[in-house]
């Protein structure tokens, strides 16, 4: 049988067309995607799709927009083979992290994809980002089961974990990147997959579980050299803050001052989760290798290793919504959950 597919447009950049008499750029009808790109008929699998309503750039997500986006694929988990998520690049990579939380046990391919031009112009990236996610969604391994049966981002010929991104570029066509991680297939003449780093299920034939429960109460501090005392205090000290992450230098390394060791150690004491993240995209969080990181460890800081930032604060949601006691949230961010570090 034909590989099903469901396309679930939500908004950005690549669904847009430009008017042909004002040459501004619109959102076009989703439903007619067939008309716009009609590669698409020649594909040996049928496409169905979902424009969500209303269809958003993607610096408007929020905890509702994933919530709905993972309902949505839960609902139609039986029905499809694989799912195509069209989304603004912006904030692509925590999407692509929130949902890889959000669906456990997966054993369907979720692939994100959008496009630096909008698919409606003539030098468009939408096109082939579109067309391979498709390709991707529906393929499957000798033994009939998903090839990658994850939540990825596809962009300019190359396949990522989701978790494992970063858009770093708004500029060229290759706008995200896997520091830490390498990629999981590339597009070329043929598409190109490398079974070793992509995740398979321990066990196939575990029923999707939709984890929905999530609190957005997090904060990311990023240090700089001469960081004044009363400004980093005031952020430590934000009402509300359940989690803070804590982006510092090279291997996790942070002023010795003490009136900044301090304010972590109460911070910490206030029971509010530090997290620590690198500025580094490469790299992982040593809090063992300088002086610098082992006074911040000893202030009860928890290392987030080789996350991306956009995983960091993800998993950090989906943990905080799934438990209340901190101890059960601290064991669980240093644990390697959907391949988002490396343990
Ligand atoms: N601002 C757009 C968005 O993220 C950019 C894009 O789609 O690439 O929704």
């Amino acid at each position: 049988m034909n590989p099903s597919i469901l396309l679930i447009y939500t908004g950005g950049t690549i669904g847009m067309k430009q008017d042909p008499v004002g040459f501004d750029l619109r959102p076009f009808d989703f439903s007619q995607i067939l008309d716009e790109v009609p590669e698409l008929k020649k594909f040996g699998c049928s496409i169905d799709t979902i424009s969500f309503n209303p269809i958003i750039d993607s610096s408007d997500v929020d905890a509702h927009f994933w919530v709905r986006l993972s309902e949505t694929i839960a609902e139609n988990y039986g029905k499809y083979d694989g799912f195509v998520v069209l989304h603004g690049t912006d904030t692509m990579s925590f999407s692509a992290s929130m949902l890889s939380f959000m669906l456990e046990n997966l054993e369907k391919p979720v692939i994100f994809t959008g496009s630096q031009l909008p698919i409606g112009m003539l030098r468009t990236d939408g096109k082939e980002n579109l067309t391979s996610a498709i390709e991707i969604a529906a393929a499957r391994r000798a033994d009939g089961r998903p090839m990658v049966p994850e939540v990825c981002i596809y962009f300019e010929n190359m396949l990522y974990r989701g978790n494992r991104t970063t858009k770093y570029n708004a500029e060229n066509f290759r706008a995200f990147r896997s520091a830490n991680y390498p990629v999981l297939a590339e597009a070329g003449i043929h598409i190109k997959y490398h079974t070793n780093y992509i995740r398979y299920p321990e066990k196939w034939g575990q029923p999707l579980a939709v984890k929905n429960k999530i609190d957005t109460s997090a904060l990311i501090v990023k240090i700089i050299p001469g960081l004044k005392p009363e400004i980093f205090e005031a952020m430590m000290n934000i009402e509300g803050i359940r989690a803070i992450v804590l982006e510092t230098f090279g291997s996790g390394n942070a002023p010795t001052v003490k009136w900044f060791t301090d304010c972590v150690k109460k911070t910490v004491d206030r029971g509010v989760i530090v997290l620590n993240i690198s500025q580094c995209h490469t790299g992982k969080v040593d809090m063992d290798a300088y002086a610098t990181g082992k006074s911040l460890k000893n202030t009860g800081v928890v290392s987030g290793a080789d996350s991306t930032t956009e995983a960091a604060v993800a998993k950090l949601f989906f943990l905080m919504g799934q438990y209340s006691d901190n101890k059960d949230i601290i064991t669980m961010l240093q644990k390697n959950i959907r391949g988002e570090i490396t343990e």
